[in-house]
């Protein structure tokens, strides 16, 4: 996690430098999650089961995808996979900052009319 740091004491060269240590520090992405992954118990619906009186079966690991048109999908992630999935959704939130800050810098070039 980077902190946010403030851009603007900082000279052109100094904010030039720092966006290009930024792009060159975003790792492989090949497999990136965009998406939060949570541990779950379920319940099976079968009547008179244990988990009707609240004792759930699991936890199962699923992840949580980003809302499209205010539908959420949760999908199942075998154990197998799970550790890739952590690493690919951890993936996508230091990329993201990465992302964020290179753009924080480019607006800070643009208002100083130094963009491109
Ligand atoms: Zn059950």
């Amino acid at each position: 996690m980077t902190d946010k740091i403030d851009l603007a004491p900082m000279s052109v060269r100094q904010l030039r430098s720092r966006r290009r240590r930024l792009v060159k520090s975003l790792p492989d992405i090949e497999g990136l999650i965009t998406g939060s992954v949570v541990d779950q118990g379920r319940r099976c619906g079968k009547e008179g089961c244990r988990c009707t009186q609240g004792e759930l079966h699991g936890p199962y690991t699923y992840v949580v995808l980003p809302r499209i048109q205010g539908r959420t999908r949760t999908v199942y992630v075998p154990k197998s996979a799970a550790a890739a999935v952590r690493q690919g959704a951890a993936l996508s939130i230091e990329v993201q900052e990465t992302l964020q800050e290179i753009s924080a810098i480019n607006i800070e070039l643009l208002t100083r009319r130094k963009l491109p």
